[in-house]
């Protein structure tokens, strides 16, 4: 019998509860909001640690909901204090007459789904039972402190503090030997503080973490002009940024600019301070170059404050890149080492054996303290909502289905659980942006949705496993084109023994992520199954299926509102490609490039450029054919692509011109394919190359001419190729397959562009002819092994498949990758699409496996 029932219950009251509680309110919607603490504020209550300060700027750590809120409240610090947050967190609550609406002191400890009644069973630590059909996890991704995976770290008898649950009344440290474990943002915030109060203080230190100077002060005097002006247009600025911070990200590429340019940029952001270091280059997230370039102008910085040059060496972070940890803000903590009573403990070079009841011993030596102060992190993201023990449809424990890593939909529902929110939960920006931007988003979104089933009448929502299961894909995605997962992070799970090892967050930007959010509803909440009464209706789908970085090049692309290629004339067409490539990243460096000429099927001169690979040679060789759908590009039109490929494969690459349509049209191409094939063949050896080690390659309609200079080559006895690699070819130009359907808009490659080409370069009688659609040939044996590459959203994805499974059916050797997430242009741009590294690699690998499979045969 429950003793209430309520339509929403809210668990936690810190920023998220108390703003959802005063958006139910406005829905009209009964609810209740449970609260282990005795007041509002959630992180701000807890963590009352000296120096616990915000680090996002907090102009722009602030509730944006309410006009008034601009005005109401100011802000006395760039980085404002733990007080002075929490006093806004019950300013909020006051203002909005939110704190009749809460139940301190009242933990949830269980919440189960009741199918019959369609209803949640939420039970607290009071023995209350509150039912309710809405229930919402606003429990905090950093609310549970760990435990400290210390052998001992109970029987210490001295004072113990835990930072996240530190005493009301404060402690003073005057005249006692203090020891502090750990060294991540709470650590070094407190760090300095206590050093002035302490006799000793002693840091014990497991993994150094970089940390930016704060250089606190008033607010920012720029921002808090920008907001007095105009606050609604700054704050829809943050609502669309990547971090939830208004700003433009930097053009600037570490790898692109020069020592003395890297370094004045560098100290421009040093002097600024805080995290806005993130973004002192473009690339520090994603080039190991890049960071590590970054990471050696801090380490400088550490060595230039520390004067003992082992502690400061200790300090220097190593094992991690830059940002993929949280980096920290500080005052002075650096600085602190400097100090004659504060001492480093390495715990890598002498690891703690154990805590003792007076002190601490390591490998090294035995210490003794008067207090202890446990800065050991949290059980971050999913320890709060696996804390309660939740049960969902048909008796699925939440712990159980997360028992190897939490799945949900948008990080805001989960399967199995129907009618259950999280605010910020796995899978949303949460920890990756500023909070307050990203929970006002959760709330609205979440409110939305309550507002749903109540005006439409239905009863439940529940995400779909096809949704659920693209929505870890995407945030993995994310995550993979970045060095986040390298590092052994709380934002993996690291810290926490046993915890499963994935990335938590979502990385994709809070701006992205509202759009993908307004999407799923304007979709007529897609990926949601809803009930009720009268029915069910599902819109069952997937929402982002491209490649992160694929999806904002198009995006990007479509800002521009080019005019279609197929609008244009060849030569026109030609000039415009021209031009676009010239602003591409220029691939990786070769050990020398060779221009020459070779003959083409008529005797005119054609040009090749040569990429040969730093290794000593001679090389295998490969003849390369560019894309361009036979009309546009040239020899040196691929040539990121070529210095890739040359890199990877440790083969030269020589790129091959032909003789393109309109003005020499089918089937001058495939002559001139062949002829190159031949040429090549006989001038290996001055050309650097193995004699008899020869494949071919090509991209596109570059494929189709390597497709049909390799079954030309089979039908006149050489000369002999070892392999085959085609990345996303022409095989058949009827191009009436399911992917022109699927894929014929919105890919770059369009199916008008492909008609266009085909237009151009052959008449329509002709297109059945297996010189042009080699698919068509009656005789597909005794072919070299074969790579073939198709992408998911490219119109000549079928052929492409048809062909491998075509050439298979003929016994010949094939490899069949399908490229998920990309379209027919996304694999060859080098540094820029970087989730096409990892295919990147398959064709350089395949490359070499044709020769070493030579080799050994
Ligand atoms: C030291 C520190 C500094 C931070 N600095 C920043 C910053 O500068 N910028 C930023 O964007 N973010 C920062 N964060 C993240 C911060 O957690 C969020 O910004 C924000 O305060 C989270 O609000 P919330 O309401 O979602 O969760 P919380 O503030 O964590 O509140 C959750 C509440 O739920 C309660 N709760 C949990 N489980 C239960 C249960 N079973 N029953 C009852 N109650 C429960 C908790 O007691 C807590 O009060 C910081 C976090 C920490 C720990």
């Amino acid at each position: 019998m429950a003793d209430q029932d309520v339509d929403v219950v809210i668990v936690g009251a810190g920023f998220s509860g108390l703003y959802l509680l005063h958006r139910m309110r406005e829905l009209g919607v009964s609810t209740r909001v449970l609260e282990a603490a005795d007041d509002v504020g959630g992180t701000w209550y807890w963590n009352r640690y000296p120096g616990a300060r915000c680090d996002i700027p907090t102009t722009d750590y602030t509730l944006s909901f309410d006009p008034a809120l601009e005005t109401e409240w100011t802000w006395s610090e760039k980085y404002a204090t733990q007080p002075e947050i929490l006093r806004y967190a019950q300013f909020i609550a006051t203002k909005y007459g939110l704190y009749s609406g809460i139940d301190f002191v009242t933990r949830v400890e269980q919440a189960t789904w009741d199918d019959a009644a369609k209803r949640w069973q939420v039970r607290t630590d009071r023995g209350e039972t509150i039912t309710c059909k809405t229930y919402v996890m606003a429990t905090g991704c950093l609310s549970v402190p760990k435990v400290p995976d210390i052998e001992g770290h109970d029987r210490f008898r001295g004072e113990v503090y835990f930072t996240s649950r530190w005493p009301h009344e404060g402690v003073d440290f005057t005249g006692k030997r203090v020891a502090v474990i750990g060294t991540g943002s709470s650590a070094i915030q407190s760090i300095p503080l206590i050093a002035a109060q302490a006799a000793q203080l002693t840091v014990f230190q497991r993994t150094p973490n970089f940390s930016i100077p704060a250089y606190n002060g008033p607010a920012h005097e720029e921002r808090l002009a920008r907001i007095a002006e105009d606050a609604a247009t700054y704050r829809a600025e943050a609502k669309l940024s990547g971090g939830g911070v208004p700003g433009e990200p930097t053009t600037l590429s570490a790898r692109a600019i020069s020592e003395d340019e890297r370094r004045a940029r560098f100290e421009e952001m040093w002097a600024k301070g805080g995290l806005d270091m993130l973004g002192c280059f473009n690339d520090v997230l994603v080039s190991d170059e890049a960071n590590e370039i970054l990471c050696e102008l801090i380490r400088e910085k550490i060595r230039a404050t520390v004067n003992d040059p082992e502690t400061a060496e200790s300090l220097c972070p190593k094992d991690h890149p830059f940002g993929t940890k949280r980096p920290c803000v500080d005052t002075n903590y650096y600085a602190t080492y400097n100090l004659p009573h504060v001492r480093l403990v390495d715990l890598r070079k002498s690891p703690i054996t154990t805590i003792t009841e007076t002190g601490i011993d390591t490998t090294a030596e035995s210490l003794e303290f008067d207090a202890v102060v446990f800065a050991t992190g949290f059980d971050a993201m999913t320890g709060a909502i696996v804390g309660v023990d939740i049960t969902g449809r048909e008796g699925r424990t939440l712990k159980d289905e997360w028992a190897h890593g939490p799945t949900t939909y948008l990080g805001v529902t989960t399967v199995g659980f129907p009618n259950l929110f999280m605010i910020t939960g796995p899978g949303s920006p949460s920890v990756l942006s500023n909070m307050a931007v990203s929970i006002e988003q959760h709330v609205d979104w979440v409110t939305g949705a309550i507002a749903h089933l109540r005006d439409q009448g239905w009863a439940t929502m529940e995400p779909t496993e096809t949704a659920q299961q693209q929505w870890g894909v995407h945030v993995n995605d994310c995550a993979n084109i970045t060095l986040y997962p390298v590092a052994n992070s709380w934002y993996m799970g690291a810290n926490v023994p046993g915890k499963p090892r994935m990335f938590l967050p979502y990385v994709g930007g809070v701006g992205p992520y509202r759009l993908i959010c307004d999407e799923v509803v304007e979709k007529g909440w897609l990926g949601f199954r809803i009930s009720g009464p009268n029915g069910e209706t599902c819109n069952d789908g997937k929402i982002r299926e491209l490649m992160p970085d694929v999806g904002m090049v198009l995006q990007m692309m479509a800002t521009l509102e080019l005019p279609p290629i197929e609008s244009m004339s060849a030569d026109h067409a030609r000039e415009f490609m021209a031009a676009s490539s010239a602003m591409r990243p220029t691939g990786p460096a070769v050990g020398e490039i060779v221009d020459g000429t070779f003959p083409a099927a008529d005797g005119s001169p054609l040009a090749y450029r040569l990429y040969r690979p730093a290794s000593e040679g001679p090389h295998p060789v490969v003849v390369y054919f560019h894309g361009g759908g036979w009309v546009l590009g040239d020899h040196e039109s691929d040539d990121p692509f070529c210095r890739d490929l040359c890199v990877r494969s440790n083969a030269v690459i020589i790129s091959c011109n032909y003789r393109h349509a309109p003005e020499a049209r089918f089937p001058a191409a495939v002559h001139d394919g062949m002829a190159a094939l031949g040429w090549v063949a006989d001038h290996a050896e001055e050309l650097g190359g193995i004699p008899g080690r020869l494949a071919v390659a090509g991209w596109s309609a570059g494929a189709n001419i390597a497709a049909v200079a390799a079954q030309l080559a089979r039908d006149a006895g050489g000369p002999a190729l070892v392999g085959q690699l085609l990345l996303t070819p022409v095989t058949d130009l009827g191009m009436g397959t399911q992917s022109y359907v699927d894929n014929g808009e919105g890919y770059v490659l369009t199916a008008a562009l492909m008609r266009w080409f085909a237009d151009h370069y052959i008449d329509e009688a002709d297109r059945a002819d297996p010189l042009a659609s080699p698919l068509l040939a009656d005789d597909l044996s005794g072919l070299p092994p074969a790579t073939i590459i198709t992408c998911q959203f490219d119109p000549l994805r079928d052929e492409g498949t048809a062909y491998a499974r075509a050439l298979a059916e003929a016994g010949n050797e094939v490899r069949h990758i399908s490229a998920r997430g990309h379209t027919h242009t996304s694999l060859t741009m080098v540094d820029m699409i970087i989730s096409g590294a990892p295919h990147r690699e398959q064709m350089g690998e395949a490359l070499r496996g044709f020769f070493d499979a030579m080799v050994s045969r």
